[in-house]
């Protein structure tokens, strides 16, 4: 099998979409897999969300991505188990209102939604803090604001949703 551009190259590699012949030299990288310049350059429907969809993939994913956040900062140690389930949860209510398209913009903005409603409750906590006058009250602050288990909840969580929208 020899490349479609270059006749002379030998290849093992066929573009995941037309199926021509393609060389290393050809070859594009897309999220979807390897193609021929000309099928890698075009953007893929499956990216292709349309702004009324888009919209209800926004409110689905910062609504859910807020009350999933602020399930999540109470859970403390099932966070392990259930932190990637919520995650998980988001992103798919989320997929289905974007009708399984994938948008790495909107992977982002409910990642981030997770983050602020997970944030939410000792953010509140912490502020109740703020400014922190004296050493103790500093102390006090860190204290809520760097809740491991909230942080942990993000960290396991968010990335769940996002690798299933992007
Ligand atoms: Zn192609
Ligand atoms: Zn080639």
């Amino acid at each position: 099998m020899f490349c479609t551009n270059h006749p002379t190259v030998e290849t093992l590699v066929t573009c995941g979409k037309c199926g021509k012949p393609i060389c290393p030299r050809c070859l594009v990288d897309t999220p979807v897999g390897q193609r021929c310049r000309e099928c890698g350059l075009q953007k893929s429907p499956l990216y292709q969300v349309p702004l009324p969809l888009l919209m209800v993939g926004i409110v689905v994913g910062v609504i859910g991505g807020i009350i999933g956040g602020m399930i999540g900062s109470r859970l403390q140690f099932f966070v392990f188990f259930l932190a990637p389930v919520i995650g998980t949860f988001v992103g798919e209510a989320v997929s289905r209102a974007i009708k399984r398209k994938h948008s790495p913009a909107l992977a982002l903005v409910t990642a981030i939604a997770i983050g602020l409603g997970a944030l939410a409750g000792p953010l509140r906590l912490a502020l109740l803090h703020f400014p922190p006058s004296d050493p103790e009250s500093l102390m006090t602050f860190s204290r809520y604001f760097f809740n491991p288990w909230a942080w942990l909840f993000i960290l396991l969580a968010a990335p769940s949703a996002y690798w299933r929208l992007r």
